[in-house]
């Protein structure tokens, strides 16, 4: 049987979605990472900050990085920003991300979920974090997998 992981998004729709953190990030200086495995074991959010970790998403320099992270076996997801976001926003800030992201999660479409998604977390950090003309990369626009 296919890992689940790898069977989530063809290798078509993962250049398509890398594509969408590009787009997203020319507004804002803030950092969008996708990560994709099959299950957080019970512990969703503790292990998107885990995987926050792992994946160094603290090294930019506003601390405005956003994990979209994704446990494929248990069909769920959470939306971690780091405090750089947190210490401006309200704990409703991605609400509206989150629904986009379900309602095509449910329907199966997990490819325009995360790219919807993608495109509503950057509108979201443009109005808090504008994008610098002295912009970098700071995380590079790939998706991990756990
Ligand atoms: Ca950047
Ligand atoms: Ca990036």
């Amino acid at each position: 049987m296919q890992n689940p992981v790898e069977a989530f998004l063809t290798s078509v729709e993962e250049q398509k979605i890398i594509e969408a953190i590009r787009v997203a990030e020319q507004q804002t200086s803030g950092e969008i990472r996708v990560h994709i495995e099959t299950t957080s074991k019970g512990n969703l959010e503790s292990r998107a900050l885990e995987v926050f970790s792992v994946l160094k998403m603290h090294n930019t320099a506003l601390r405005n990085a956003v994990l979209i992270y994704v446990a494929v076996n248990d069909k769920a997801f959470c939306i971690y920003g780091d405090k750089g976001i947190n210490a401006l926003v309200s704990s409703s800030f991605w609400d509206d991300t989150k629904n986009i992201i379900q309602q095509h999660f449910v329907n199966r479409n997990y490819k325009q979920g995360l790219i919807d998604g993608i495109f509503s977390a950057g509108e979201q950090l443009k109005t808090h974090f504008p994008f610098a003309e002295n912009d970098t990369d700071e995380l590079s626009n790939t998706i991990s997998k756990g």
